[in-house]
């Protein structure tokens, strides 16, 4: 299972129906944070995102992609939690970290690790997927993070298996695990895992198509539409159809727009036609909305 919840989808300012950045991504009963703006873990309540995580990353620090981690803390730590909690964001994240840390609280009665990633290189060591930060272009060191999964074995053929005179029994299961050597054939060719990517705020950029080469599911910001085109160059943002370029020119199967603009709040269809004009597999997102990706096999 790999999920992603949008827990805020509006730039700059929650409105009444879009919070500022959050998203929760679930992947194997592990629930992860992408930024935590303002009003972050009310929206986990409200959306049935569970408290019980252990990391939280951060594209950059604008006010309303981080805000919330303060209050988020607050109430882990009512909750009486003993597991360390990890933070991660481009350079500056120990020092704005870490001043939220010191807010409203005596002290955080858990651990916190907070620590700066670096473009290319993989955060942590996981058990069947990585994720790699990489540059994005919104004004000072901003990041976006991929989550890629490693290759799959191929799958086991039963048919091929008997045909070669294995017969069935412990024997299979080895071969398909690849503990034991079996007959060409009978174990397919690796299959792919997933790729999701989370741009944050920014320009359309080199790095992101990079990045989000043959994506499953590229979430990347469209704070404005065309007609405010200039203003998303000098803001360090980008229009629906900025995004939906990136999409094209990464070869993505599908792309959902995020962070838009107060004006987009009630109604987002003139970012997703100006979008769609482009890259067809398009939606925004809304708050509470939940998107499954699954295997392409
Ligand atoms: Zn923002
Ligand atoms: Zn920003």
């Amino acid at each position: 299972m790999l999920t992603v919840t949008f827990l805020g989808t509006s730039a700059a300012r929650p409105t009444v129906e879009r919070n500022v950045s959050g998203l929760a991504l679930h992947r194997e009963g592990e629930t992860m944070l992408f930024e935590c703006g303002e009003g972050t873990q009310r929206q986990m309540m409200r959306y049935g995102v569970s408290f019980a995580l252990s990391e939280i990353f951060f594209t950059h620090f604008h006010a309303d992609h981080f805000l919330g981690v303060i209050g988020l803390i607050r109430t882990l730590g009512l909750q009486g939690r003993p597991e360390p909690l990890l933070l991660y964001g481009p350079k500056g994240a120990k020092k704005v970290l870490g001043e939220a840390m010191k807010l409203g609280v005596e002290r955080v009665p858990f651990p916190v690790e907070i620590t700066e990633v670096k473009p290319g290189e993989a955060i942590g060591k996981r058990d069947g997927y990585e994720i790699v930060p990489f540059t994005t272009e919104h004004g000072g060191g901003s990041v976006g993070y991929a989550l890629r999964e490693f290759e799959r074995r191929g799958r086991f053929d039963v048919e091929k298996a008997k045909a070669a005179g294995i017969p069935e029994g412990p024997m299979w299961g080895k071969i398909a695990k690849g503990e034991a050597p079996g007959p060409e054939g009978v174990v397919g060719p690796p299959r792919p895992g997933r790729l999701v990517v989370f741009t944050g705020d920014t320009r359309p950029s080199a790095t992101t198509i990079d990045a989000a080469k043959g994506a499953d599911l590229l979430i990347h910001e469209a704070t404005f539409g065309e007609e405010e085109k200039d203003r998303a160059k000098e803001t360090g943002h980008s229009t629906a159809k900025e995004a939906a370029q990136v999409a094209l020119a990464a070869g993505v199967q599908k792309l959902v727009l995020n962070h838009v603009s107060a004006r987009y709040s009630m109604s987002a269809d003139e970012l997703v036609r100006e979008a769609k004009d482009v890259f067809p597999n398009v939606s925004v997102a809304r708050d509470g909305q939940e998107i499954d990706v699954p295997f392409r096999d």
